[in-house]
């Protein structure tokens, strides 16, 4: 299927690696030109290069943290005005809530809720007088189901729903479109990281822990990144226009409510 956002622009937010990237990878194979936000340089300047062969696609890397105004306005400088915007950080640490102070909570809150908030303020205006934009939050299966020891990430992520649910019907009339992508377990660094404190927690092996919980969803495995990408992508396509304000849950069928 021809996605129709061909020639496009799009900002893409924490996408050296992992979702994010996935994100990027699917647009520019698309035909969208690619402006991916990740931290360090090197990092990322390795991250385009292998982006730019894979997909064949425009893709430009700007080095900045999208935690800070500093970096969001390096960002914005690189995509002034994005037709696309993927919003996307990465995620707290596991804990017990005991151990978080306030300084932890803000931390989560500017990551996982503020600074994509003070992203959407940014481009929303121009996507509106444009009369086309597509707005994707990648958030997390735990705004659904949480997750005990992911209790910032709980928190943080529900906050930005809240968020957008009120404001993504006053979008859609202009063909703006805001909507988040919840993913379940899919197969990234993110994962890894959590898989390794869940194997300590609990003395067992990390392979084991890796293989229970692959086991323990209704697919039996992890999911690919490059499927995100590919949903990612038909949000932000011309035919995704009368979806507004959506949670998108992406999880092997690991939630078990039927809605
Ligand atoms: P990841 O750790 O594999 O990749 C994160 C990417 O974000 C990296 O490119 C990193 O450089 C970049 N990044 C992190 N913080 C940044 C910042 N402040 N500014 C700019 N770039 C930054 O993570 P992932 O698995 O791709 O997860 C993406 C998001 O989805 C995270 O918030 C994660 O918590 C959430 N999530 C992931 C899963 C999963 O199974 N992978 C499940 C639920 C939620």
């Amino acid at each position: 299927m021809d996605m129709g956002i061909e020639g496009k622009t799009a900002l893409v937010c924490a996408a050296s690696r992992g979702l994010g990237r996935a994100c990027a990878e699917a647009l520019a194979e698309e035909g969208v030109a690619v402006t991916v936000i990740a931290r360090r340089a090197d990092v990322l300047e390795r991250a385009v290069g292998e982006m730019r062969a894979k997909t064949g696609g425009r893709v430009q890397g700007v080095a900045a943290d999208v935690t800070t105004s500093e970096g969001r306005d390096k960002a914005l400088a690189a995509c002034p005005e994005p037709d696309i915007l993927i919003n996307n950080a990465g995620g707290p640490p596991p804990g017990d809530f005991r151990d978080w102070s306030r300084d932890d909570w803000i931390r989560a809150l500017d990551a996982n809720m503020l600074s994509a908030i003070e992203l959407i303020r940014a481009v929303v205006d121009p996507m509106i007088g444009r009369g086309f934009g597509r707005i994707v939050n990648i958030t997390s299966s735990a705004v659904k189901a949480p997750i005990d020891i992911l209790g910032l990430s709980n928190g943080a992520r529900s906050g930005l729903t809240g968020f957008v649910a009120g404001i993504a019907r006053k979008t859609v009339r202009h063909n703006v479109t805001i909507n988040n992508l919840l993913p379940g377990p899919f197969d990234t660094d993110r994962l890894a990281a959590n898989i390794r404190f869940r194997a300590e927690a609990e003395g067992v092996e990390e392979a084991e822990m890796r293989r229970r919980m692959m086991d323990a969803n209704p697919a039996g495995r992890f999911g690919d990144p490059a499927e995100f990408g590919r949903a990612c992508a038909f949000l932000c396509s011309a035919h995704a226009g009368f979806m507004t304000g959506q949670n998108i849950l992406l999880d092997g069928g690991a939630y078990p409510g039927t809605f």
